[in-house]
C-alpha cells in the first residue's frame, strides 16, 4: 500500500498543511533531483508555487515568482510536485497528491487546450468556453485506432464499446457536474463517436438529430448557461452484433422546472422553441397560428431577455424542423406542435375581468382567448368556464364553483403549463418511434447520462431541492461503483487489501426517502392538507427530523440539508403549491374534448398521471379533484427507473467542470475548480485507485485471452495454472497484481502491454 512506498527521504517531511489528508502523500520520492518547491496559500485562498531557501526548526523561508521572500511555518507549506510531472494526463501518477497539486496540473493542461485529464478512472472536462481543435473525424479515427491516448471523452467512449464487446455487459457513461459545465456539450461529443462507427439505413444521424430538437424544447437561457438543460437526459444507444447501432431511447426526467413557460427571471428566457418559433416560422404558419412577435406574448415579456448573443433563432428553427422531418414527425404533427406552442403563448395573454363582488372573474373574450379557443379546437364557452370555475362534487351533487382572479390565472398557467410538458413527453415519445430498435435487437447498449447538477444559490427553492435530491442518488451510485464495490470485491475474493473509508450519503438518502418520516413523505403528507401551509410544513419538518443528522431546522420556513457536496439551506416558500399538480379536473376535461390534433397524447399522459382518488375525509370534503401524484413522488419514480437502468451497467464517469462563472474562456478560478473537485470526489477516487487494483479479469478470461501468447505448455490446464504461467512469462511483477479466488487483480496500467502484445500477434 501507501505506506511502504512512502519516504522517509521526501523533500520536506514536515511539510503537511493541516487540511491535507495525510493519506494523499508521495509514494515516490523526488528528492535531490531538483530545487525545492511548495505550495503556499495566499490570504486569498489561492495557491502559488514557492521556492524553499532554507528550513529551520518549524520555520521555512520561501521565494515566491514575484521575487517576495518569506517567512513562513512550515506546516503551512504543501510539496509540489516536480517539473517532470507537470501536466501528467493522469492525476494517479502524481507523486504528491494533494489539492494544490491537483489544481496546478489540471490548470497546466487547461491552458493548452488539453481540457481532458483522468483522474483514476474519472475523465475529468474543464470546460474551455471556446472551439477547441480536439474534435471531428481525424480525431475519432485516431482514437479508434488508438494511435492518440490522451485522455477524451472519445477515448472513454471507446473504451465503453470495447468493454461492451468484450464483457458482454451494457455501459453507460454517466456526465455529472454544475449548470454550464459543459454536460451536454460532452454527451454531444461522445454520441458523435458512437455515430462514427455507423449503423445502417442512417439510424446514427437520425439519434443525433435528437439534440437539437431536445435543446429547443427543454433548454433554456439562465444566468449560468446560455444553453441550460431543464430536463435530465438518458439516452440508451442499441448496438446489434456486428457492433453497429440499431437504433436508441431516450428516457427524459423532467420537472417542476416546466414553470418556467409562464415565469422567468429578468435576463433568463423561456425554452428556445418559443423565440425560435415566433422568428422562424414562415409566413403561411404564422398566419394560421396568428403569431406575433415575442414582445407581444406576456409570457415572454416577464423577462426583457429575447435573444442570445451569437445564437439565430429564426436558423435554430429551420434546424429543430429539418431534425423533425428526420426523426420522422410528420409534417401535419408538426404543425400541430407548433398550434400548441401559440396556444401557450396566446394563453399567457388572456386576461379576466370582475364579475362580482366577491372578486370572482371570467376571462375577457378578446383576441388572446378566441385565439386559443382555435388553436386548440374547443368551444370559446367551455375555455371560459375551464379557465374561471371549479367543479366540486359535494355528496353525490356537483356544484360549479366561480374562482376569483389568483385562482383563475393559476389554472390558466397551470393549463399552459400542463400542455407544454405533454407536449415534451409526446414529442419523447415519437422520437423513441422512430429511432426503436429492431426485431433483432441483442439487448447491448450503451447509455449516456447527461443530468442537471448539484445547485447552491443564495435562495434555494423547490427545483433545488429535487435537482439535489437527484444528484444524491448519483453520488451513491458513484460511491458504490468506485469504491464499495471495489473494496467488497476484493474482500470477496480473499485478496490482500486495506480497507479504505470513503464518504456515504447513506443518510442524507435516508432524511429525504424514509417513510413515514423523511423530506418526501412529509411534503406529500402536507401538500394533500387543505389547511397545510408552507410555514405547516417547515415547522412538521422541524418537529420529525432534527435528530437525523443532515438536518437542521432554520429560523422562519427554511431548513438545511447537509449534502454530500456541502451544505445547503432551502427555503420551503411555495414548496407545498409546487408539489400539488394545479391542473384540475376541469381542464383534463377540456384538453381531452378538444378537437386539436393531439387531445389523445394530453388525455392519456394526465390521466395516466392521476392517482385513484384519495378516500378520506378530508378530500371528500375538499373537493371532486382526482387526487394525482405529487410533482415530488412523481420526480422520484422517474429517478428510480433511470437509476435502475443504470444499475444493470457497467459506468464510465465524466465529471465536468466550469473553470469560471463567466461562461469565459481561459479564466481559471482556484477556488471554483476545487469547491467542483471536492464536491464530486475525484480527489478520493485517486487515491483509492493508486491504491487498489483496478483492472480485473477472471482466471478463466485471463487464461482464454492471453494463453495463446505462452511459449512454453503448462503442465496443468486449469485457469490459474496458465494464469499464473503467462504473469510468469511476462515478468509482472508481484506487487503489481494480486490472485483473488476467482479474479486476478491488477495494478492500473499492467494490462496494456499484454493487450498490446496480443493484438500484434
Ligand atoms: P446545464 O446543467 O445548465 O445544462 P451543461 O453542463 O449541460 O449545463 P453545456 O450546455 O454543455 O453545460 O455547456 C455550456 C457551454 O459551454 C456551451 O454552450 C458551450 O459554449 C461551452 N462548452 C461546453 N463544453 C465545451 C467544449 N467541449 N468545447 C467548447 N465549448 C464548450
Ligand atoms: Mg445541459
Amino acid at each position: 500500500g501507501d505506506e511502504d512506498l512512502d519516504s522517509a527521504a521526501s523533500p520536506l517531511p514536515s511539510v503537511s498543511a493541516s487540511h491535507t489528508d495525510r493519506r494523499w502523500s508521495d509514494t515516490t520520492s523526488y528528492a535531490g533531483k531538483k530545487k525545492l518547491q511548495s505550495w503556499f496559500q495566499l490570504p486569498n485562498g489561492n495557491w502559488e508555487l514557492g521556492k524553499i531557501l532554507s528550513i529551520s526548526g518549524t520555520e521555512s523561508v520561501i521565494s515566491l515568482p514575484e521575487g517576495k521572500v518569506l517567512k513562513v511555518k512550515s506546516e503551512n507549506l504543501v510539496s509540489a510536485n516536480p517539473d517532470i510531472l507537470d501536466g501528467v494526463d493522469d492525476l494517479m501518477q502524481l507523486s504528491y497528491l494533494n489539492e494544490p497539486s491537483v489544481l496546478y496540473n489540471l490548470h497546466y493542461r487547461y491552458k493548452q487546450d488539453m481540457i481532458y485529464t483522468k483522474a483514476g478512472p474519472v475523465l475529468v472536462a474543464i470546460n474551455p468556453f471556446k472551439k477547441v481543435p480536439l474534435y471531428g473525424n481525424y480525431y475519432i479515427e485516431a482514437y479508434k485506432s488508438k494511435s492518440i491516448e490522451s485522455p477524451h471523452v472519445y477515448a472513454i467512449t471507446d473504451t465503453a464499446i470495447r468493454e461492451m464487446i468484450r464483457d458482454e455487459v451494457n455501459q453507460s457513461i454517466i456526465i455529472s457536474g454544475e449548470s454550464g459545465a459543459g454536460k451536454t456539450e460532452t454527451a454531444k461529443i461522445a454520441m458523435q463517436y458512437l455515430a462514427a462507427l455507423g449503423g445502417g439505413s442512417g439510424i446514427e444521424y437520425e439519434i443525433l438529430k435528437t439534440n437539437p430538437i431536445l435543446e429547443a424544447f427543454g433548454n433554456a437561457k439562465t444566468s449560468r448557461n446560455d444553453n441550460s438543460s431543464r430536463f435530465g437526459k438518458l439516452i440508451e444507444i442499441h448496438f446489434s452484433e456486428t457492433g453497429k447501432i440499431s437504433g436508441a431511447n431516450i428516457q427524459t426526467c423532467k420537472m417542476t422546472c416546466v414553470s418556467r413557460v409562464v415565469q422567468c427571471a429578468e435576463g433568463e428566457r423561456a425554452y428556445h422553441i418559443f423565440y425560435q418559433l415566433c422568428v422562424g416560422a414562415p409566413p403561411a404558419l404564422r398566419e394560421k397560428l396568428n403569431l406575433m412577435s415575442a414582445k407581444e406574448y406576456k409570457y415572454l415579456r416577464q423577462s426583457s431577455c429575447y435573444s442570445i448573443n451569437g445564437v439565430d433563432d429564426a436558423e435554430q428553427f429551420r434546424i429543430v424542423v429539418e431534425a423533425l422531418d428526420i426523426v420522422h414527425v410528420s409534417k401535419e404533427d408538426q404543425e400541430s406542435v407548433f398550434a400548441m406552442l401559440a396556444a401557450v403563448l396566446w394563453l399567457g395573454n388572456v386576461s379576466f375581468t370582475v364579475i362580482d363582488n366577491e372578486n370572482h372573474v371570467e376571462p375577457v373574450a378578446d383576441e388572446g382567448l378566441i385565439t386559443v379557443a382555435k388553436l386548440i379546437g374547443c368551444d370559446i364557452g367551455e375555455l371560459k368556464l375551464a379557465l374561471s370555475t371549479r367543479k366540486m362534487r359535494v355528496g353525490n351533487d356537483t356544484i360549479v364553483q366561480n374562482l376569483t382572479l389568483s385562482q383563475a390565472t393559476d389554472t390558466r398557467d397551470a393549463l399552459a403549463k400542463s400542455i407544454y410538458a405533454c407536449l415534451f413527453e409526446w414529442l419523447v415519445e415519437q422520437i423513441n418511434k422512430s429511432l426503436a430498435v429492431g426485431k433483432r435487437r441483442t439487448g447491448r447498449s450503451i447509455s449516456i447520462l447527461d443530468i442537471y447538477g448539484f445547485e447552491s444559490f443564495d435562495r434555494n427553492s423547490f427545483e433545488q431541492f429535487c435537482i439535489n435530491y437527484a444528484n444524491e442518488r448519483l453520488q451513491q451510485h458513484f460511491n458504490r461503483h468506485l469504491f464499495k464495490l471495489e473494496q467488497e470485491e476484493y474482500i470477496q475474493d480473499g485478496i490482500d487489501w486495506a480497507k479504505v473509508d470513503f464518504e456515504d450519503n447513506k443518510d442524507c438518502l435516508n432524511l429525504f426517502e424514509k417513510k413515514p418520516l423523511g423530506l418526501l413523505s412529509l411534503l406529500d403528507e402536507e401538500s394533500t392538507f387543505p389547511n397545510g401551509t408552507d410555514l405547516t410544513f417547515a415547522n412538521k419538518l422541524k418537529q420529525h427530523l432534527n435528530s437525523n443528522p443532515c438536518f437542521r431546522g432554520e429560523r422562519d420556513k427554511s431548513f438545511t440539508v447537509s449534502h454530500y457536496a456541502g451544505e445547503v439551506i432551502y427555503d420551503t416558500t411555495g414548496f407545498l403549491e409546487k408539489n400539488r399538480d394545479l391542473l384540475h379536473l376541469d381542464s383534463i376535461e377540456l384538453l381531452s374534448s378538444c378537437s386539436c390534433h393531439l387531445p389523445q397524447i394530453f388525455a392519456s399522459n394526465m390521466l395516466s398521471q392521476s392517482n385513484k382518488p384519495v378516500v378520506g375525509p378530508l378530500y371528500k370534503a375538499g373537493g371532486a379533484d382526482s387526487q394525482k401524484l405529487s410533482v415530488a413522488t412523481k420526480f422520484k419514480g422517474q429517478l428510480f427507473q433511470l437509476m435502475q437502468r443504470l444499475e444493470s451497467t457497467t459506468p464510465h464517469f465524466i465529471r465536468c467542470i466550469k473553470p469560471n462563472n463567466f461562461q469565459s474562456p481561459g479564466l481559471y478560478e482556484q477556488g471554483l475548480v476545487l469547491q467542483q473537485l471536492r464536491c464530486c470526489g475525484v480527489l478520493e477516487v485517486v487515491r483509492i485507485s493508486r491504491s487498489g487494483f483496478p483492472t480485473r479479469m477472471s482466471h478463466q478470461k485471463f487464461a482464454r485471452r492471453y494463453g495463446f501468447l505462452l511459449l512454453e505448455s503448462v503442465a496443468s490446464q486449469d485457469p490459474l495454472s496458465v494464469s499464473v504461467a503467462i504473469l510468469h512469462q511476462f515478468n509482472i511483477l508481484p506487487e503489481m497484481y494480486q490472485v483473488g479466488y476467482t479474479k486476478l487483480f491488477f495494478r492500473a496500467g499492467q494490462i496494456g502491454m499484454l493487450e498490446d502484445t496480443r493484438n500484434r500477434t
